[in-house]
């Protein structure tokens, strides 16, 4: 009977206002979660991880039952994430460790990975990183595009490839640890291994017993290198029930990396010292596996799945462990981790800045598209021209002849025709005669009318005042002759 004795630590940091990690310690289950997202989405997907991850877990507590565990965890997260607006794009990541029974029904641990948060193995005074980080620098060092070295301070070093609630399914990355007693496992969130490098974090697992008091050094020490995450550390150790026969040293063929192993369907047997081991990281073998049944039918497979984590070195000792493990990262200024959250943000958003930039650009386009729409419709109809249609005199909005696809409107059939008004204005009629506006359109067919009319009185003229306007006469007036 596997007996194990647990201890955590979690804090905000030194430099955010807010703690998105999320830990779970149960008796046989234990994570780490690091939510990302804005607002309050990091916490709300880490806390809907978690959540699902024991649910379901509790359903089916077994090895491929934390396998699914993990992927319930991401549906819970993408479920509710399409709920709103406002948690969109939220994700987390998410590192799980359950004691759970094996084939043949002895206790092994169960280790799932999805995100960049770590496990490590601590055992023989070593450790060993068991996860491989699903981040973008991380998948180029796996290629063999990057170094360790140029990987830690990599700008894309925390972009992550994988996380829980991005899409509707997910990759799980999962591990059998045949454990022995002493042994210890470490989970914890970037913020602990971004500040702490893996002798830092070995030098706390050797000298700090309690497991409390250990998760409590590294979340110390991170802050210590700068604080600039949330640190959350879970340390887990195997106090009795562990492989009580295995050889208590290295050179007898028990290390770390032998001590891992992929949970795979053909991966029966235990681990032979002496064994070559695969340098693949869990990502070469992807292809198909997640759909394969844990308890299904062995054989066929052993190729693909003779599979360790990237950095579990084929020969590795307590000694040189330290210098396997990745590169002490530079502390990261509070600056450059900010910056790299928002790339985390980036991914986890599938891209916010990309889609708000690309946002923008569709904006702007609209806006530009829209303004030059309403300048030609602008420039196209704010003009009024008079012209002739029959006999009338008639007003027109818009510009004679058309602009592009605006033709002119008739507004206005005046109910002034040709014959009233002079001939000499007859052919600028006809050639359309411009107005600025509708008003100055009718104030010029008016006035046309008017002269019109003022001519035509001064045509009457001439008769008109010798027959209507009497003589001046002078009527007679008597006049009286004073007496003279
Ligand atoms: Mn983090």
């Amino acid at each position: 009977m596997t007996v194990l004795r647990s201890g955590s630590a979690t804090d905000v940091g030194r430099v955010r206002g807010s703690n998105q990690d999320l830990h779970l310690v149960t008796d046989d289950l234990f994570a780490v979660a690091d939510g990302m997202g804005g607002h309050a989405g990091g916490e709300v997907a880490a806390r809907d991880a978690v959540e699902a991850l024991q649910r379901a877990f509790r359903s089916d507590p077994s090895l491929e039952g934390l396998r699914h565990a993990v992927a319930a965890a991401n549906t819970a997260v993408w479920n509710h994430s399409q709920q709103s607006s406002e948690l969109r794009g939220m994700g987390t990541t998410l590192t799980a460790l359950a004691l759970v029974p094996d084939e043949n029904g002895q206790d092994v641990l169960a280790l799932a990975n999805v995100g960049d948060s770590r496990a490590y193995l601590y055992t023989d005074g070593g450790v060993t990183q068991l996860t491989a980080d699903h981040s973008l620098a991380e998948e180029k060092v796996r290629h063999g595009e990057l170094t360790e070295a140029e990987a830690a301070v990599h700008p894309h070093r925390h972009i992550l490839t994988r996380a829980l609630g991005i899409s509707p399914d997910v990759e799980v990355d999962v591990w059998t640890l045949r454990l022995r007693t002493g042994d210890r496992v470490l989970l914890c969130s970037d913020g602990l291994s971004n500040e702490v490098s893996i002798e830092g974090i070995a030098q706390v697992l050797a000298s700090v017993h309690d497991p409390n008091e250990a998760a409590q050094a590294l979340v110390a020490a991170a802050n210590e290198h700068g604080g600039s995450d949330n640190i959350t550390a879970v340390v887990v150790d195997v106090m009795a029930g562990g492989l009580e026969d295995a050889p208590a040293t290295v050179a007898a063929g028990y290390d770390a990396a032998e001590a891992v192993e992929m949970a795979r369907p053909a991966r029966r047997r235990p681990p032979s010292p002496g064994e070559p081991v695969g340098d693949d990281g869990p990502s070469g073998s992807r292809l198909g596996e997640g759909a394969a049944p844990l308890s299904g039918g062995g054989g066929g497979t052993a190729t693909a799945l003779d599979v360790r984590p990237a950095t579990a070195p084929p020969d590795v000792s307590p000694a040189d462990i330290g210098q396997e493990g990745p590169p002490p990262p530079a502390v990261a200024g509070p600056a450059g981790e900010r910056l790299s959250r928002r790339q985390r943000r980036r991914r986890a958003g599938i891209a916010p800045w990309f889609t708000v930039r690309v946002a923008l650009f569709l904006l702007l386009l609209v806006g530009v598209v829209a303004a030059g729409y309403g300048f030609i419709h602008w420039y196209a109809t704010d003009n009024w021209f008079v012209t002739v249609d029959g006999d009338h005199l008639v007003i027109y909005q818009g510009r004679p002849g058309g602009l592009l696809w605006f033709d002119p409107k008739l507004v206005d059939r005046t109910p002034v025709t040709t014959s009233e008004v002079l001939s000499i204005h007859l052919s600028d009629l006809h050639a359309d005669v411009e107005e600025t506006s509708l008003r100055a359109a009718k104030a010029y067919v008016d006035n046309l009318h008017q002269e019109y009319l003022d001519q035509q009185q001064v045509n009457q003229a001439p008769t008109v005042p010798s027959t209507t306007v009497p003589a001046t006469t002078v009527p007679a007036v008597p006049t009286t002759v004073p007496p003279g």
